[in-house]
């Protein structure tokens, strides 16, 4: 799990300060045509910086640590385990707009269960992170698998992408559906159909 644990900044240069940071907002309030020294807007660039440092915590969190409390004693429950639903915002990485979805995370357990509540942390260690849909898909069920070691896990998620919906091509409405299958869901369609069935997506049997 080393190469999740590291923010990925790989090849980026120093981190600017929070000052520059501002400077770059101010810059663009007034490229889009506005006067970053009016009342409104005097604040914003702050604002902006202090948004985008919550929107992207996720660079300074591991997924390790989001999964680091697991448990052995689950009463021999060996089946598989699925949070459907957990809610997120990402943001794209080729326009830093808002991509507004749900993810579905099972695993089948190994050794060990985590808190349920962990795998909705670790959909947000990948999701707080300027993303594709197809890599933040694939990040979420690959820690899961590194990190909890499980026969397999599965992800799916579906969302809208706020660059598609509002600008381009202005299709709103119009969501994007990716899946992560590892271990034995990879090696065996028949648990990608349950999987899918449990979703209420797959054809019944
Ligand atoms: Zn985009």
């Amino acid at each position: 799990v080393k190469h999740f644990a590291q923010p990925a900044r790989e090849g980026a240069g120093a981190r600017p300060g929070r000052e520059e940071a501002e400077a770059a907002v101010r810059t663009l309030i007034a490229y889009v045509g506005d006067d970053p020294d009016r009342e409104g807007l005097i604040e914003t660039p702050a604002r902006v910086v202090r948004a985008w440092e919550e929107l992207c915590r996720g660079y300074r969190e591991s997924p390790a640590a989001a999964l680091e409390r697991t448990f052995e004693d689950v009463g021999g429950y060996d089946d598989l385990v699925l949070v459907r639903d957990i809610p997120f915002v990402s943001h794209c990485e080729h326009h830093m707009l808002p991509i507004l979805g749900r993810a579905h995370v099972a695993y089948y357990p190994g050794e060990v269960v985590v808190g349920l509540s962990k795998l909705a942390r670790l959909v947000d260690v990948f999701a707080k992170r300027l993303q594709t849909q197809e890599k933040l898909n694939t990040e979420i069920a690959d820690a899961l698998h590194a990190t909890l070691k499980p026969r397999g896990a599965a992800v799916m998620i579906d969302a809208e992408h706020l660059c598609m919906s509002l600008r381009g091509a202005c299709k709103g409405g119009a969501r994007t559906v990716t899946t992560r299958f590892t271990g034995l869901f990879r090696d065996d369609p028949g648990e990608q159909l349950r999987f899918l069935a449990l979703l209420g997506r797959g054809e019944p049997g």
